[in-house]
C-alpha cells in the first residue's frame, strides 16, 4: 500500500483549509499527502459566517458583508456598527470549489475514502473526524437554516440580526438569525441551545414557517437551500494518539459559548503550516485557557437560567462594537475582558464560577 507524509481525515472544512495552507506554502511540493472523506459529492451545506478580525484565504468565497447587526428580544432593540471587522458569510460550495480545483492541480495529492486504504504508519495525521458517539445529554447548538428570495424586495441588505429572541423559548435558549444576502434574499436560521433529547425543539420547518409569517412578515417566498447543523457546546474526549493531530471542531476548534469556529480554523491551520517542519515539537494550539475559562462559567449560567439569556446576550452586545467583536472572536484584551464582564449579572455569575 502507498505510504504518504500527510495523512488528513475528513475532507470537510478544517481539513481543505489545511490542505489548500499547505499547498499554497509550497509545502506539498516534494511531500505527499492523503486526504480521507467519506462524502460522495462536495455541494453546498454550510453558510460559514465570522467578524473578519484578520486576512483569511477565502474572500472569493463571501457571499455579502455586513457592517452592521442587531440584536433584539421581545421589549429592546440594540443595533452596533463596525467598518473596521466586517461580519461576513461565506459560501461553502464556493469555498470547496477552489480548493479542490486547486489540489486537482497537483499530483502528490491523493482521496481516499477509507484509512485501510493507504499505509499511514510512518505518516503525521491530522483528524477532523469525532471518533464515537457525543453525549445527547449535553449542551449543543442546534439549527436549521433555510435561504430565502422573495418576489418583491423587503429586507435591509445592510444589516444581520445575529438574535432576535422574540420567539418561543420553552425553557431552553432559542433565538431567531437572519442574514440578508440581497434585498430579496436572505438566510433566516432557528437556533436553539440546549441538549439534543427534547425532540419537541426539532420540528425546525415549522418554526421557521411562523416566524417568517409572523415575525419578518412575508408570506410569499421560496426556499433555495437548507441548512442544518447540531454543535457540541463541550469538548469531546479524543484519543490523543502519537502523530496525530487534531483540527477543526475536533481539535477544539470552536468556541463553546457562541459555535464560531470557521475564522479558529483558519488561524489554526496558519500556525500547523508554519510550524509543519517540526511540528511534534511546538505546543499544541489552542484558543487559549482564558476564553475555555470564561465560556465554562458562561455556559454553566446558561443551563442554570435559561430564560435569563436573552437578557444577558442583550446587555453584552451593550459593549463598544470593537470590544463585542474582539471578545466573541478570541482577540480581546484584559480590558476588553473586563468591559464584558461588567455587564453580567454579578450574584448569577459568582454562583456559577463557585459551583
Ligand atoms: C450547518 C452548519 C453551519 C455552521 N455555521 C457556522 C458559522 O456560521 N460560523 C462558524 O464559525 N462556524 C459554523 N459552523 C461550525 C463549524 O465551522 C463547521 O462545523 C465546520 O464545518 C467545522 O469544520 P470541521 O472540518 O471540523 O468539520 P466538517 O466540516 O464537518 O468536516 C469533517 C469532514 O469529515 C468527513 N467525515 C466524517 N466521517 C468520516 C470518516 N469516518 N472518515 C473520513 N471522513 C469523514 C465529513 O464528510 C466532513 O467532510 C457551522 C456548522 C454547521 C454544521
Amino acid at each position: 500500500m502507498k505510504e504518504f507524509n500527510y495523512v488528513i481525515i475528513g475532507g470537510g472544512c478544517a481539513g481543505l483549509s489545511l490542505a489548500y495552507e499547505l499547498e499554497i506554502n509550497g509545502k506539498l511540493k516534494n511531500k505527499t499527502l492523503a486526504i480521507i472523506e467519506t462524502r460522495e459529492e462536495y455541494k453546498r451545506d454550510k453558510t460559514w459566517s465570522f467578524w473578519r478580525v484578520f486576512d483569511h484565504n477565502f474572500d472569493d468565497c463571501v457571499i455579502k458583508s455586513w457592517n452592521s447587526f442587531t440584536i433584539n428580544t421581545s421589549e429592546s432593540f440594540h443595533e452596533l456598527n463596525n467598518k473596521k471587522f466586517p461580519y461576513q458569510s461565506i459560501d461553502s460550495g464556493k469555498f470547496y470549489k477552489k480548493i479542490n480545483s486547486k489540489l486537482s492541480m497537483n499530483l502528490n495529492i491523493s482521496f481516499f475514502k477509507n484509512l485501510n486504504e493507504i499505509n499511514s504508519n510512518n505518516s503525521i495525521i491530522f483528524n477532523s473526524v469525532f471518533n464515537g458517539d457525543l453525549d445527547k445529554s449535553a449542551l449543543w447548538q442546534h439549527f436549521q437554516g433555510i435561504e430565502i428570495e422573495t418576489p418583491k424586495n423587503i429586507f435591509d441588505e445592510e444589516i444581520v440580526n445575529l438574535m432576535d429572541f422574540n420567539c418561543d423559548q420553552k425553557n431552553d435558549v432559542h433565538f431567531f438569525y437572519t442574514l440578508p444576502f440581497s434585498k430579496n434574499k436572505a438566510l433566516v436560521e432557528t437556533t436553539w441551545l440546549s441538549d439534543l433529547e427534547e425532540h419537541s425543539l426539532m420540528d425546525y420547518d415549522l418554526q421557521l414557517e411562523n416566524y417568517i409569517k409572523n415575525n419578518l412578515g412575508i408570506k410569499n417566498y421560496k426556499i433555495n437551500f437548507t441548512e442544518k447543523g447540531a454543535i457540541p457546546l463541550f469538548y469531546p474526549i479524543i484519543k490523543n494518539e502519537n502523530k496525530i493531530i487534531n483540527i477543526g471542531s475536533a481539535g477544539g476548534m470552536t468556541r463553546l459559548s457562541t459555535g464560531y469556529t470557521f475564522l479558529n480554523i483558519q488561524e489554526h491551520c496558519k500556525y500547523i503550516v508554519k510550524n509543519i517542519d517540526k511540528i511534534d515539537e511546538v505546543k499544541l494550539f489552542s484558543l487559549g485557557k482564558k476564553y475555555q475559562f470564561l465560556d465554562k462559567v458562561f455556559l454553566r449560567v446558561l443551563k442554570k437560567n435559561p430564560e435569563k439569556m436573552p437578557e444577558i446576550f442583550f446587555n453584552m452586545f451593550k459593549a463598544s462594537s470593537n470590544t463585542i467583536i474582539k471578545f466573541l472572536s478570541n482577540k480581546s484584551n484584559l480590558i476588553e475582558d473586563i468591559n464584558i464582564i461588567s455587564k453580567m449579572p454579578k450574584l448569577i455569575f459568582l454562583k456559577a464560577l463557585f459551583n
